[in-house]
């Protein structure tokens, strides 16, 4: 079967078309043929060498293929006889990490940050075919189309900032970095009530899209007067909450200045392996900030795949290639005029 691979280290993407095709061995495993991977951010700065550290971390040999792709929707063609689930037919999205269950961060409730999830069992979703464990497979309403519904892991990821910013009704926002995860966190954010929503991009095309999804203010961050742009918007009062969204570590020291009086950063971004920030300790200290990472996310999946009826699928997702096109995808989502680039396998 072909499946997309990270060649670790720093030697790109590639397609192998000879893997072999995964097979049924445990009575909880589901087989199912990937119909759409959708390109995630982090799938992108893979190929750039941006997560090197982390299977350095995980003792992931020089040299290993890296699967890649967690955004895939398909059809379930096979069960173990222990599967309850989800059945053969049944249109379905994944969540390729799988807590182990075992570790100290799985036993101490969070399984989003499990010591395994790296070397867990299911591979990648850009492949033809996955294996996975029946509790991490769901199963699509049949009103989502499988295209759709690759929007339901990232959506799951803005969920989770959204609520770990602890946005309020009434509260203003600004959300730094126009990529899916930035769109779908305005989304989120609009449905959470917060007002006004600013969202900042480098390119033209994210600052249009961003205010046809909702944004009420869209700024381009290379204006040498952003910040006194969107301070202006909240009477120079500055933001509740500023979500970091952009993957870019030179943006931190903007979207810090944004805050306001007891205002939060949450950060929802991959960022290369060494990025550093310098933190203004006195201004953090006086103006009472909080900075929160928000990483993979631990129990917001089934809600996402109810909220894709209440987010704008349509225009979040700006392409589709197929999968012998896998250059010209990723090349798409890197070209930062398009929001979501999915591929058809
Ligand atoms: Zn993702
Ligand atoms: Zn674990």
């Amino acid at each position: 079967m072909k499946q997309l691979f990270y060649m670790y280290p720093l030697q790109g993407i590639a397609m192998i078309d000879q893997i072999p095709e995964p097979q049924i061995s445990l009575p909880d495993d589901v087989k199912i043929k990937i119909d759409y991977a959708a390109i995630c951010g982090s799938d992108a700065h893979m190929a750039h060498g941006a997560n090197d550290f982390l299977f350095e971390m995980y003792g992931i040999p020089q040299g290993t293929p890296i699967p890649l792709g967690h955004e895939s929707t398909g059809v379930v063609v096979e069960v173990g006889s222990a599967v309850t689930t989800c059945k053969v037919g049944d249109r379905v999205t994944i969540n390729t990490v799988i807590p182990c269950g075992k570790c100290h961060s799985c036993r101490t409730g969070h399984p989003n940050l499990c010591d395994a999830t790296l070397s867990a069992r299911g591979g990648g979703g850009m492949a033809e075919y996955i294996i996975l464990p029946d509790s991490e497979v769901y199963k699509l309403p049949d009103n989502i189309s499988s295209l759709h519904g690759t929007l339901a892991e990232p959506l799951h990821i803005a969920l989770e900032s959204v609520e770990k910013a602890e946005i309020k009704a009434g509260q203003a926002v600004a959300i730094v970095g126009g990529g899916p995860i930035g769109m779908l966190t305005l989304q989120v954010a609009k449905m959470q009530g917060a007002y006004p929503i600013v969202l900042f991009d480098i390119t033209e095309e994210k600052l249009r899209f961003a205010k046809e999804l909702g944004a009420d203010y869209a700024i381009n961050s290379k204006d040498a007067d952003a910040v006194a742009q969107a301070l202006a918007v909240t009477n120079n009062i500055g933001f509740d909450k500023v979500l970091e969204c952009s993957g870019s570590p030179k943006v931190l020291d903007m979207a810090m200045s944004l805050l306001g009086k007891g205002g939060g950063l949450v950060i929802t971004s991959v960022y290369p392996g060494g990025s550093k920030y310098e933190l203004d300790l006195s201004t953090f200290f006086a103006k009472e900030l909080s900075i929160k990472s928000s990483y993979v996310a631990p129990d917001t999946y089934v809600r996402s795949i109810n909220l894709l009826n209440r987010i704008d699928c349509e225009k979040t997702i700006t392409n589709v290639f197929p999968v012998d096109k896998y250059t010209e995808a990723f090349a798409a989502h890197n070209d930062g005029k398009n929001i979501k680039v999915v591929i058809k396998f």
